[in-house]
C-alpha cells in the first residue's frame, strides 16, 4: 500500500517529466496531492435540456449522439470534427477543434453526459470541444462534480484526479482528526477523512458543501487556538507600570476636545499600562478619526513615568508632520520630542541619537531609521507603530526589542468589522475609533469618464478661486504603460492648462529632503495643486486641501482609494473627490459607484473584501498571521465566530492542549510556517 509520504513519481502515469510540473504547483507526495484543494467545481449533475439554452456559458447536456462524426481538415495541422446530438428537447451541433481523439470516441445512437462551452450566435448554438461520459442505460446520476484543480501549463485535470485518487487511496483508516469529536458533532461536520474524501471526489453538491464547511471550521478553529495561546503567554509576561496614569493636563493641552472614541481607547491604553502586564493593542480607526492623539497619549504616559516612547511612521513625510503636531503639544506638558529619519544629515542624526541614549529625548519620531543598529535607548517604554499594515511584524519585534518588553500600540487605518478584527487579531487587543471628530462634513465623491476632463479642470480652477487647494494623484507608472499618466507628465499638461495656478509635483524617486521640501510648502499654501503619487496616501494632513483628484482610480484598490479620500474632508470647508477611470467599463464604473454612495469606511473595506477576495485582503503581508487558505473571513464570518468561542472554550479547560496532540501538533504547524519573529 502507497504511503501519503510517497513520491507521485509512483502513481501509474506520472513519470520524470510530469513530476517536475507537479513539482511547480508544490506537489511532491501524495500528501502535498491531498493537500491541494480543487480552486472551483463543475457541477454536471445539473443536466440542462437543449431547448432551455439560451446564453453562451457552460453547460452539461444529457443527450444521444445522432451523426457520425465527420472530420474535415481545415488546413495543416488543423482539424475539425462536426456531429449533432439531441435529447428530447432539440438538436444541438458539437464541433470538436483539433480533438480527434475525443471525437472518435463518439458512437452514434449512444447516450452521454457532455459537458462543455456553449456558443450562441443569433439563433445558432454550438457546443464546442466538449468532455463526454457515457450513460450506461441503468445509471440514474448521470454526470459527477467535478474537482477543478489549479494547474500548470502541461498538466491536465485529468493528470490532477490520477493523483488526488492515489493520495486519497493512501489515506489510511485510523487518520487523525484534530477537531474533538464534540465539536464535531455539535456542528455536525464531517471527519477529517471523509471531508477529504468529499473534497477530492464529491458525491454530491451537498458532500461538497459539508466537506468545504468542516476544512473552514478546522482551518479557523487552529488558528483561533493558536493564537489565543500565545495571547495568553504573553499575558503571562510582567509588563513596565506606568504609574503615573492622570491625562488631565494632556486632555487639557489639546487644541479640540477629544471624542468619545478617542477618550476610551486612551482610558483602554492607559488601564493597560498600570497592569504589570505588557499592552499589544491595536488601534483600529477610519482615515481621519484622529488615531494620533491617541498615540500621543501614550507617549505623554510612558514620558511621565519616566519611560521613552518611540513612534514608528512609514514614511518621512508622515513622521515629520507627527514630530510637528506632537511636539509642541507634549512640549507642552514639559515633554520633549525629538524626530529621527534616513534623510536627516550626519551631525543632524549624531545629535538625535545622543539624546536618545541619554534619555533626554523622550518621545522619538522617526521611520524605519529607529530600529537602526546604531540606535539605543535610554530606557524605552512604550512603542507606537502607526499604519500598520505598512511595517512588516518583524519590523515592529525589532523596534520592541530596543527595550524589556514596552507597551505595543499599533494602529491601522483599514476598518474591518470589529468581530473580524478580534478574531484576526486575535493575539491583541482592539481599540476602535468608530467615531469621527465633529464637524466634519462627508466628501462628496464623483466617478466621472475622460468626456468630463474639460469641466473637472475648471472645478480644479473654482475651488482654488475660493481658497482650496487640490491633490492630484496618479498612479504609478512601469515601463511600458503607454496609457497611463505619470505623475510627471500630468503636471506638466496641468500647468499648461491652468498656467495662473502653481502647481508641484511629488513622486517616490524623488529625494526625501526635496519631498518632505514641497510637502512643507504645499501646506504653507505655497501651492495650490500638489499632483502626486500614493505617496500621499497615508496620512498627510493639510486641512484647507478641500478637492482630490485621482486619475486612472481604476487602478487602486477600493479602500486605497478610500485612504487617498481621507486626505480631504479634513477641514471646514466642503470637499470634493472626483475619480477618473467610470469610463472603462463596468466593472470599473461600479466599483467606483460604491465609494460615491459611501463615506464610511468599514462599508468599503465590507465591498472591497467581497470583490478582491480574501486572500488578497489578508495577504500574509498585511497582519502578519498564517495565510487562510480555505476559509473567507466575510463569507464565514459565524463560523469564525463559533471556532473562535470554541477554541477559548477549549483553551481554558486545557491550556497546552495536552489532551489533544492532533490539534496540538496541527496548531503548531501552522503558525510554525511563519516568521520566527512574527510574534513578539
Ligand atoms: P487618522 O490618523 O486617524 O487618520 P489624524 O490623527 O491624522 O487621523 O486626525 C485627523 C485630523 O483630525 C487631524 O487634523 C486632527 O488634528 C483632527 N482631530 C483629531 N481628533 C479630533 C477631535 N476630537 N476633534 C477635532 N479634530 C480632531
Ligand atoms: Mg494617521
Amino acid at each position: 500500500m502507497p504511503a501519503l509520504e510517497d513520491s507521485i513519481r509512483f502513481v501509474k502515469g506520472v513519470g520524470p517529466k510530469k513530476a517536475a510540473l507537479f513539482e511547480k504547483l508544490h506537489i511532491r507526495t501524495l500528501r502535498d496531492a491531498l493537500e491541494t484543494y480543487p480552486r472551483d467545481y463543475e457541477d454536471r449533475t445539473k443536466i440542462t435540456p437543449i431547448a432551455d439554452i439560451a446564453e453562451d456559458g457552460k453547460y452539461a447536456i444529457r443527450a444521444v449522439v445522432g451523426t457520425e462524426p465527420k472530420t474535415t481538415h481545415i488546413r495543416k495541422g488543423m482539424t475539425l470534427v462536426k456531429c449533432t446530438i439531441f435529447d428530447e428537447s432539440g438538436s444541438l451541433p458539437v464541433t470538436y477543434f483539433n480533438s480527434p481523439y475525443a471525437a472518435a470516441l463518439l458512437r452514434v445512437g449512444q447516450e452521454y453526459v457532455f459537458y462543455g462551452r456553449v456558443q450562441a450566435n443569433g439563433h445558432t448554438r454550438m457546443l464546442v470541444s466538449p468532455q463526454s461520459e457515457k450513460v450506461s442505460p441503468d445509471a440514474d446520476h448521470p454526470g459527477r462534480i467535478v474537482p477543478v484543480y489549479p494547474l500548470t501549463a502541461g498538466l491536465t485535470q485529468r493528470d490532477m484526479a490520477r493523483v488526488t485518487e492515489a493520495a486519497l487511496d493512501a489515506v489510511p483508516g485510523d487518520w487523525p482528526d484534530p477537531l474533538p469529536e464534540v465539536l464535531r458533532a455539535r456542528y455536525n461536520l464531517p471527519d477529517a477523512a471523509d471531508a477529504l474524501a468529499a473534497i477530492h471526489r464529491p458525491q454530491s453538491a451537498q458532500d461538497m458543501t459539508d466537506a468545504r464547511r468542516r476544512m473552514v471550521f478546522e482551518e479557523l478553529f487552529l488558528l483561533c487556538c493558536g493564537l489565543q495561546q500565545l495571547k495568553e503567554r504573553r499575558r503571562a509576561d510582567t509588563g513596565l507600570v506606568f504609574s503615573d496614569a492622570s491625562l488631565a493636563d494632556f486632555f487639557a493641552a489639546l487644541p479640540f476636545s477629544p471624542t468619545g472614541a478617542q477618550r476610551r481607547a486612551i482610558g483602554e491604553i492607559a488601564s493597560d499600562c498600570a497592569s504589570g502586564r505588557p499592552m499589544n493593542r491595536l488601534v483600529q480607526g477610519d482615515v481621519g478619526s484622529g488615531k494620533t492623539i491617541v498615540a500621543a497619549a501614550l507617549c505623554a504616559l510612558a514620558a511621565k513615568s519616566g519611560y521613552q516612547a518611540a513612534f514608528m511612521a512609514p514614511t518621512e513625510i508622515l513622521a515629520a508632520q507627527h514630530a510637528e503636531t506632537l511636539a509642541p503639544l507634549l512640549e507642552k506638558l514639559g515633554i520633549s520630542c525629538t524626530l529621527l529619519t534616513g534623510s536627516m544629515s550626519a551631525a543632524q542624526k549624531r545629535a538625535a541619537l545622543a539624546a536618545i541614549e541619554s534619555g533626554a529625548a523622550q518621545v522619538v519620531i522617526g521611520t524605519h531609521a529607529l530600529i537602526q543598529q546604531s540606535v539605543t535607548f535610554h530606557r524605552l517604554g512604550a512603542v507606537v507603530a502607526d499604519e500598520q499594515h505598512r511595517f512588516g511584524v518583524a519590523q515592529r519585534a525589532a523596534l520592541s526589542a530596543k527595550g524589556q518588553t514596552p507597551h505595543v500600540l499599533v494602529m491601522s487605518a483599514t476598518p474591518i468589522p470589529r468581530t473580524l478584527a478580534l478574531i484576526l487579531y486575535g493575539d491583541l487587543d482592539v481599540s476602535v475609533l468608530d467615531e469621527v471628530p465633529p464637524g466634519r462634513q462627508p466628501v462628496e465623491t464623483y466617478a466621472v469618464g475622460e468626456n468630463m476632463r474639460k469641466r473637472i479642470t475648471a472645478f480644479i480652477d473654482k475651488q482654488i478661486e475660493q481658497g482650496g487647494q487640490v491633490y492630484v494623484v496618479c498612479p504609478l507608472v512601469e515601463e511600458g504603460e503607454m496609457n497611463l499618466k505619470s505623475a510627471e507628465q500630468h503636471a506638466v499638461d496641468l500647468q499648461k492648462a491652468l498656467p495662473h495656478r502653481r502647481v508641484a509635483v511629488l513622486h517616490g524617486r524623488m529625494k526625501s529632503a526635496d519631498k518632505e521640501r514641497i510637502m512643507q510648502a504645499f501646506a504653507a499654501q505655497e501651492y495650490d495643486i500638489l499632483v502626486a503619487t500614493t505617496v500621499i496616501e497615508v496620512g498627510v494632513d493639510v486641512p484647507n486641501a478641500n478637492l482630490m483628484v485621482v486619475e486612472d482610480a481604476d487602478r487602486f484598490g477600493l479602500s486605497q482609494l478610500h485612504q487617498l479620500r481621507g486626505r480631504v474632508g479634513r477641514g471646514t470647508r466642503q470637499s470634493y473627490c472626483i475619480f477618473f477611470g467610470a469610463d472603462k467599463g463596468q466593472t470599473a464604473r461600479e466599483r467606483l459607484k460604491i465609494l460615491c454612495k459611501t463615506n464610511d469606511g468599514f462599508e468599503v473595506a465590507r465591498a472591497d473584501l467581497s470583490q478582491r477576495g480574501p486572500g488578497d485582503f489578508f495577504g500574509r503581508r498585511q497582519h502578519g498571521l498564517p495565510a487562510l487558505h480555505v476559509a473567507d473571513p466575510i463569507a464565514d464570518l459565524a463560523l469564525m465566530q463559533s471556532a473562535r468561542e470554541e477554541a477559548e472554550q477549549i483553551l481554558q479547560t486545557d491550556p497546552t492542549l495536552a489532551g489533544y496532540p492532533e490539534l496540538r501538533a496541527r496548531v503548531h504547524h501552522m503558525f510554525e510556517e511563519r516568521d520566527d519573529e512574527a510574534f513578539n
